[in-house]
């Protein structure tokens, strides 16, 4: 039994993440099982290595210990690259050049995260394939619809929403490969828990859809599939869920006014929350 606790060194740790550490912990430790670090640092743009020793160090002074040695996604970009290199052969992912102006200009609908793409790149012939290849920056997409008829329906165990109907189709064909990074999250994520034999994936409901995504691919790449369990977010004074941006909730500064970590920890155990936090209604969470 492992969990993994799996943040992006794009920002300082704050009371969410804390919150998120502690329910991968906990659910590790009272079921004998094994808690994992994994910092998911591939995004080449966002991501700031200065800032995993923060993480690490604010782990440590909440008081939270992982086992093993700490994954780091940049060492695994054979394994997307793989990964990607399968699908591609089976003819279930394709280039795309559309920037976001050009999908917002194709009249594409909001979805989970962002514009549901319209496939506009999907229709494209082989020969314009390869020519605009040698040219332009492009990503790779998932044909959702093609990779449905390979593995047919298939469903996901949320642990407290019970089983799910996965509907990976909400997402419209997602990016596996990006522009500017190797792997997109939904790849990496996916491959990784498989990779680390994570067989109960704790994280928040701001990813609950995600995993329709996630159970798609495992069906495509031979994985297993872990349970699920999305646990609540926090809200800043303004009702929205805690971003990095927010320094108000950040463990680095809560820290530095002599907050002891630990029994700011056992007070989130507890579903106290501090002044100015309190426990937010996602857009997206269940179904
Ligand atoms: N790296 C993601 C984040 O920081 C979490 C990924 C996950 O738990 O699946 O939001």
């Amino acid at each position: 039994m492992r969990t993994r606790f799996a943040p992006s060194p794009n920002g300082a740790l704050h009371l969410g993440h804390a919150y998120a550490a502690m329910q991968a912990h906990d659910l590790a430790r009272q079921l004998d099982g094994a808690f994992l670090l994994r910092i998911e640092d591939i995004d080449g743009v966002r991501s700031r290595p200065e800032l995993v020793e923060a993480i690490l160090a604010d782990l440590r002074w909440l008081g939270l210990e992982w086992d093993g040695e700490v994954l780091f996604q940049s060492s695994r970009l054979a394994a997307y690259d793989a990964a990607l290199a399968g699908l591609k052969a089976r003819g279930l992912i394709y280039p795309c050049f559309c920037t976001r102006s050009q999908i917002a200009a194709a009249g594409a609908q909001p979805g989970p995260e962002g514009l549901v793409y319209p496939g506009t790149c999907r229709a494209l012939s082989d020969g314009e394939r390869a020519d605009r290849m040698a040219n332009e920056p492009h990503a790779w997409r998932l044909d959702v619809a093609q990779a449905q008829t390979h593995t047919g329906a298939l469903v996901w165990h949320d642990m407290a929403a019970g089983e799910q109907a996965a509907k990976p189709e909400l997402f419209g064909d997602v990016v596996l490969a990006r522009k500017d990074a190797p792997a997109s999250y939904h790849l990496a994520v996916t491959l990784d828990d498989a990779h680390q034999q994570i067989s109960h994936v704790v994280r928040g409901r701001d990813l609950f859809l995600a995993t329709h995504i996630h159970r798609l691919l495992q069906a495509l790449l031979g994985l297993p599939v872990p349970l699920y369990r999305h646990h609540r977010l926090l809200a800043g004074a303004d009702g929205r869920k805690l971003a990095k941006s927010e320094g108000a909730a950040a463990l680095a500064g809560l820290r530095a006014q002599g907050v002891d970590g630990p029994s700011l920890l056992e007070n989130l155990r507890k579903g106290l929350l501090p002044s100015g936090i309190s426990w937010a209604e996602p857009s997206y969470s269940m179904p």
